[in-house]
């Protein structure tokens, strides 16, 4: 695939670009390597002071780069203008906490002295999806570059533009030069990358596929992952749910940027004494959403990043057809050159068909009618992925009940997934593992060092 923009709600090719050379490659990694001897020893408070200045810039410029994704992966501006100012938010908060995260942690035992020390382990590998292409980014490189570490980004192949105004927004807020770079690469390059003994470890944001390879590769350079992988986040209503509030928060979820999000409701499963009324509420919900120019308010959801997205999601709505689902709410990709998408409702899906066992990415709903609690969490955990999940039931206590029941790595109550810096994000089985954000994401690129005085 070519690095370039192509704007899927056009079509049209704005920019292309020359991958760089695996020599061009390595001097980067080299630089990388020679800014981190010097990075690693500046204090938490001058760290701070350039993040904080980043949060700034992002603030300031959320329009220009908001409009910057809008083009190359088709999300509605308003909501790429709120992404980059949730990058601001990151920024802020590691700056803000990140010294209180990794400090010195004294430990009792037999020593006359014991403590666990955090220290920065060096180049860093990001390998990012064009989804959140600002978001993805930043939720890695803002703990990264707190801890002391370096980063080197290589970004999805449709959003170069994105790519490259991250490197600029880190150079224009001030950090020391070659403490984060961009490479053009293509995906074929990213091995030679992690054999590459200046790269210490690899975080990865995409599908299981790419996460499966990768980590194959870091794992024969005995080299630290952390994967954020798929999901088919299951959503579940019990009898006693406000049906509202819930149908509101399905529609809402399942549409999350155009239906392309990994934390995206996919599984609806609704217990069958409510399950026509919440039907009814979800599909007037999903037919008033408007569709457009994603440059332009009037547009709740744009096309799919790109026009072969579009295509495989029809061919696993048809297939999953074929085995035996029911459609509730006819939609679909309708033009053959376009890359928009109507949304969807299914509803019965049979084991071995995509809808059943796959993640279907982008607007979609799959509906299951389940007996009851019992029936729900089963379907719930009948996947193989495992990354977040929501239940909706007017008792808090049945809901958290139900929620350490369900096999993800974060389940909502009466609200709708989504990640914050406060909170550790990541998945469980096939969803990846390791974990971004909160105290525990910003020491996973450590070397938590035991310090043991006799
Ligand atoms: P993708 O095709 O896996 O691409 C993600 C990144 O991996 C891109 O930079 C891609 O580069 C690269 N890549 C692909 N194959 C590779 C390989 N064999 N070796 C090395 N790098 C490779 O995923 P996507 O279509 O962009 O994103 C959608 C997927 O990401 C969905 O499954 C979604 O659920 C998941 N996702 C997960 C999270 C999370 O936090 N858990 C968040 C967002 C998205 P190229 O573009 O050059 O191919």
């Amino acid at each position: 695939m070519a690095i370039q923009t192509l704007n899927p709600a056009t079509n049209e090719v704005l920019k292309t670009f020359e991958a760089h050379t695996s020599q061009q490659v390595n001097q980067k990694l080299q630089a990388a390597d020679t800014a981190f001897q010097q990075w690693k020893n500046t204090s938490f408070e001058e760290r701070a002071q350039l993040m904080n200045r980043c949060a700034e810039i992002l603030e300031q410029e959320a329009d220009q780069y908001g409009r910057i994704i809008t083009l190359e992966m088709g999300k509605p501006l308003k909501d790429a203008v709120a992404e980059v100012q949730k990058c601001a938010k990151v920024c802020r908060y590691y700056a803000e906490n990140a010294a209180e995260f990794l400090k010195d942690e004294e430990v009792e035992s037999g020593a006359s002295r014991s403590l666990i020390a955090y220290q920065p382990l060096g180049v860093v590998l990001a390998v990012m999806p064009w989804n959140f292409p600002f978001w993805q980014v930043f939720r890695f490189l803002a703990p990264a570059l707190m801890a002391g570490n370096v980063g080197v980004l290589k970004h999805a192949s449709n959003v170069p533009q994105c790519a490259l105004a991250i490197e600029e927004i880190i150079r224009k807020a001030g950090f020391p030069e070659d403490i984060f770079h961009t490479l053009l690469v293509e995906s074929k390059a990213v091995d030679a990358i992690i054999e590459n003994p200046i790269v210490k470890a690899v975080t990865l944001t995409g599908s299981e596929g790419a996460g499966s390879k990768v980590a194959e590769k870091a794992g024969s350079e005995i080299k630290k992952t952390v994967l954020e992988l798929g999901g088919s986040d299951p959503f579940i209503i019990l009898e006693d749910a406000d049906l509202e509030a819930a149908a509101t928060t399905a529609v809402k979820s399942r549409m999350v940027n155009t239906g392309q999000s990994c934390i995206a409701a996919k599984r609806f499963i609704v217990v069958e004494g409510i399950a026509d009324a919440f039907l009814e509420k979800m599909k007037e919900k999903m037919q008033a959403l408007k569709t457009g120019d994603p440059l332009t308010d009037d547009c709740d959801y744009g096309p799919l990043a790109r026009k072969d997205l579009a295509e495989e999601l029809e061919e696993q709505v048809q297939e999953s057809i074929r085995k035996g689902a029911k459609m509730v709410l006819e939609g679909g990709h309708k033009e053959k050159d376009s890359a928009y998408f109507k949304p969807m409702i299914i509803k019965d899906p049979k084991p071995g068909s995509p809808a059943y066992e796959d993640e279907l990415f982008g607007p979609v709903a799959i509906v299951f009618v389940v007996r009851d609690e019992d029936e729900a969490i089963r379907i719930a955990n009948d996947h193989r992925y495992g990354l977040a999940g929501t239940v909706f039931t007017s008792d808090h206590e049945r809901g958290l009940r139900v929620a350490r029941k369900v096999e993800t790595g974060a389940m909502f109550v009466n609200a709708m997934v989504a990640s914050s810096p406060e909170m550790p994000f990541g998945g469980i089985k096939k969803s990846g593992y390791g974990r971004e954000l909160s105290y525990i994401g910003i020491r996973e690129f450590t070397n938590q060092k035991s310090i043991w005085i006799g």
